[in-house]
């Protein structure tokens, strides 16, 4: 047999063995927070539009009339003939909803990373990223060939020693940590850090994609506290609460400029559709000024926490840690009979031993709903 066919053949065994096979499912998505798998209408906990905008009216209408006028794609990079004229508009609302000078839109929060990373820090320099920072930040610290370290999760004090002892070596420094952590739902001490990054002069960059929307009036983790954290890059995705697709750097001026100049991932890489674009500038619209909505994924996280017993709920994620990857799946699949989809998050996403069922909530989620399933897992787990 071919060598490759006989690779993938027993790289697939071995990761079987391990329960850590994974399988794309068909999944189709309804109004409601509902997901549709193999004809049956689940209650989804695991999606992370939290404000059901990609399903909203006037999103949806948006980006048809987008695809009508501008076309369905963009056609080339954005520095080439790709940056049709939605862009500008998106850029400013989101530079607003931040409180910085300029944003520069991406093709994905994945390829934002890519692309802002090794254009600010490279051979020479030092990214310090928290331990459970999102794959993307890590992919783009390495890719960067800067010196990288891991301090403890949330370890202010892990992070000053680091510094302490290291900064002098190198030349920049740049601090990268989730706004909002991903897989646990709690929150970066982004103005602790932000203190940190101003003594040791270095950069701090918060990945938000899961704050956008749903945190401090919609605007994030940086402004979840009284006063501002001072921020200087702030990152994000349009994917998730914003219902749409794509990344964001919001930053001052000069730096969004150098990042239009140089990161790779925007210049080698096609505009994003038009629709989508369109689709982002509705969504904000909406954020801007429903403000029960953006409240309403928060309280549905704590209605449920507080039903389990488990600590309060900080961002609409939150995490049922059970630990073998096996009974993580077991427990989705009893959850999935009963009419709810929970999917079972095992290792590397989550560190060995960690395996869990992450419950996302949206602003669509019914208070009963919310009940049933609360019940049914304090009795089983
Ligand atoms: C989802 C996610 C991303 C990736 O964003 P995409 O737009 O889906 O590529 C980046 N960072 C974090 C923390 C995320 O949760």
């Amino acid at each position: 047999m071919h060598s490759l066919e006989t690779f993938a053949q027993s790289k697939l065994a071995e990761l079987e063995a391990q329960n850590l096979r994974r399988w794309l499912v068909e999944t189709d998505r309804d109004a409601g927070a509902i997901a549709i798998r193999n004809g049956r209408r689940l209650i989804s906990f695991c999606c992370n539009d939290y404000l059901n905008l990609s399903q909203h009216p006037e999103v949806k209408d948006a980006a048809i009339a987008a695809t009508r006028r501008f076309g369905a794609g963009a056609g080339a990079s954005r520095l080439v003939s790709g940056n049709h004229s939605l862009y500008r508009e998106l850029e400013t609302r989101l530079a607003r909803l931040k409180g910085t000078e300029d944003a520069c839109v991406f093709g994905s929060g994945y390829l934002a990373n890519l692309g802002i990373i090794p254009a600010l820090a490279g051979p020479g320099d030092l990214v310090l990223a928290d331990a459970l920072s999102h794959a993307c930040l890590m992919a783009g610290g390495k890719l960067s060939g800067a010196e990288t370290l891991i301090f403890r999760h949330n370890d202010v004090a892990h992070l000053f020693e680091l510094l302490r002892t290291r900064r002098k070596q190198y030349r920049h420094c740049l601090i990268l940590t989730d706004g909002v952590f991903s897989m646990d739902g709690d929150l970066a001490p982004v103005s602790a850090l932000a203190q940190v990054a101003r003594e040791y002069d270095c950069w701090l960059m918060t990945d938000d994609a899961h704050g956008i929307g749903v945190l401090a009036e919609g605007r994030g983790s940086s402004f979840v506290s009284d006063v501002k954290a001072d921020v200087p890059l702030q990152m994000g995705t349009l994917s998730k609460a914003v219902g749409a697709y794509g990344g964001y750097l919001c930053a001052s001026r000069a730096v969004i400029d150098l990042i239009r100049t140089r990161a790779r991932t925007l210049i080698y890489s096609t505009g994003l559709p038009p629709a989508i674009v369109a689709a982002a500038i509705a969504s904000i619209d909406i954020i801007s000024r429903d403000t029960q909505l953006r409240a309403a994924p928060l309280q549905k996280a704590r209605r449920f926490t507080r039903a389990m017993n488990l600590p309060l709920a900080q961002s609409p994620i939150v995490p049922l840690i059970i630990g073998d990857p096996a009974r993580a799946l077991a427990l989705s699949a009893m959850l999935e009979d009963a009419g709810f989809l929970v999917t079972a998050i095992r290792p590397p996403t989550v560190p060995e031993g960690t395996a869990r069922l992450r419950f996302t909530f949206t602003a669509a989620h019914q208070d009963a709903d919310i009940g049933r399933l609360s019940a049914l897992l304090r009795e089983t787990v």
